[in-house]
C-alpha cells in the first residue's frame, strides 16, 4: 500500500478531529518562538502568584523539544465552549457551566493519539496540566493570535476555546501563525475591574479575578473584594467585550452545558458532603467547599440584600476561618449599604 504523503495525513488529521468536534486545528514545530522572555520575567517578578506549577522547571516549560525530546510536531485543538450565561446571582465563567473540560478534551485527544499509533507514532496528549506553554504554542500553531487580554483569538470563534496539545513523533508539516488583528483596540484593557491586564499582552495573574476566585487559597485581599463584584468562579469581561467574539456560535458539545444550582443564599448551607454532591463532574468542585463558600460571600457582600443575612449569619459561625471571616465582611458591607448601622 503507498505511503499517504504528509499533507494526504494532515487532511486525514482534519478531518478525524472535526468528526470529534474539534477546530480549530494547527501544528506548531517544536522549536519556536513562544515569548519564552516575557515568560521568564513573569516568573521572576512572582506574576505568578500561588500558581507554583507553572514555576516548576520552567526551562523545560518553555522548551516542548525537552519535554519529549524525539517529538517532531506539536498538534494544537481548539473545542468552543460558549454558551449564553444563565441568569443568576453570581457569574461562573463560561467554561466552568458543565461538566469539567478535561475530561471531554482528553478523551478526544485519545481517539487522534490511537490513529497516530497505527502510523507508527510515540504521542502524549496534554489538556492544561501539562508542562507546555499552551497560549504562545497555540499562537504559533495558527490556532490564532494572543489578544491583548492574553487570550488565543481565533478569527472564526473569537476566543471561548479550550485548547488540547498532542506532542507526536509523526512529522507533519507545521501551520503559520495568524497576523495579531487587535488593532487599537484596547477594550479589554478597559474594562478589567481589577486593572489585570498592566500593558497590553500583559497580565499580572495575582491581580486577576480568576485568578483570585479560583486559584488563590487564602483570604481575598481587602483592595479586591469588591472589585470582584458578581464574580463567584473566574471572569469573562475581558471576553464579553472583545469584538471578535461577538460572531461566537453556541457549542455542540451537551457536556457543557450550563448546570442548575441552588440560589446562593442556600448554598451557605452546604457542608462538605453536600459540596461533592451537588459539583461532582465540575471543574468548580476542585475548589473545595472553603473557598467556593468564600466566594459565595464576596458576592452576597457586594450584591446581597437584608434577606441574605440570615444565612450569612449563620456562616460567620462556620468552623472554617476563611468562611466566617468573609461571612462577617459580606455582613458589614450588607448593612453598610442598606443603611442598617
Ligand atoms: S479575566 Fe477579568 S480580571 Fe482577569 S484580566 Fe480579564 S477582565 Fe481582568
Ligand atoms: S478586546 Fe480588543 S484588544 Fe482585547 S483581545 Fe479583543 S480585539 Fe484584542
Amino acid at each position: 500500500m503507498r505511503t499517504p504523503t504528509p499533507e494526504e495525513t494532515r487532511q486525514e488529521l482534519l478531518r478525524r478531529a472535526t468528526a470529534l468536534g474539534l477546530g480549530p486545528v494547527g501544528v506548531a514545530p517544536v522549536e519556536g518562538d513562544l515569548r519564552q522572555e516575557y515568560f521568564h520575567r513573569w516568573l521572576a517578578e512572582g506574576q505568578h502568584g500561588e500558581m507554583g506549577w507553572m514555576a516548576r522547571d520552567p526551562e523545560r516549560r518553555a522548551n516542548p523539544g525537552q519535554v519529549q525530546p524525539e517529538a517532531r510536531s506539536i498538534l494544537c485543538f481548539g473545542l468552543n465552549y460558549y454558551q449564553p450565561e444563565p441568569h443568576r446571582r453570581g457569574r461562573i465563567a463560561k467554561y466552568a457551566l458543565g461538566k469539567d473540560y478535561h475530561k471531554v478534551m482528553i478523551s478526544k485527544l485519545k481517539r487522534i493519539c490511537d490513529w497516530l499509533r497505527e502510523l507508527g507514532a510515540a504521542n502524549r496528549p496534554y489538556v492544561d496540566t501539562g508542562p507546555l506553554l499552551e497560549k504562545p504554542i497555540a499562537s504559533l500553531a495558527g490556532l490564532g493570535w494572543q489578544g491583548k487580554n492574553t487570550m488565543v483569538l481565533n478569527r472564526e470563534e473569537g476566543q471561548w476555546l479550550f485548547l488540547g496539545f498532542i506532542l507526536t513523533t509523526f512529522p507533519f508539516p507545521p501551520d503559520s501563525p495568524q497576523p495579531d488583528r487587535c488593532g487599537t483596540c484596547t477594550r479589554c484593557i478597559d474594562i478589567c475591574p481589577t486593572r489585570a491586564i498592566t500593558a497590553p499582552y500583559q497580565l499580572d495573574a495575582r491581580k486577576c479575578i480568576s485568578y483570585l476566585t479560583i486559584e488563590h487559597k487564602g483570604a481575598i485581599p481587602d483592595e479586591y473584594r469588591r472589585l470582584i463584584g458578581n464574580h463567584l468562579y473566574g471572569c469573562d469581561d475581558c471576553l464579553d467585550v472583545c469584538p471578535w467574539n461577538k460572531w461566537a456560535r453556541q457549542t455542540r458539545e451537551a457536556a457543557f452545558s450550563p448546570r442548575a444550582y441552588p440560589d446562593l443564599r442556600d448554598m451557605l448551607g452546604l457542608d462538605e458532603a453536600g459540596f461533592n454532591e451537588l459539583f461532582a463532574g465540575s471543574p468548580i468542585r476542585r475548589l473545595k467547599r472553603p473557598r467556593w463558600l468564600r466566594n459565595v460571600c464576596i458576592v452576597l457582600g457586594n450584591t446581597g440584600d437584608a434577606g441574605d443575612l440570615p444565612a450569612l449569619e449563620h456562616a460567620a459561625a462556620d468552623p472554617e476561618s476563611l468562611v466566617a471571616e468573609h461571612a462577617a465582611w459580606a455582613i458589614r458591607e450588607i448593612r453598610k449599604r442598606l443603611d442598617l448601622q
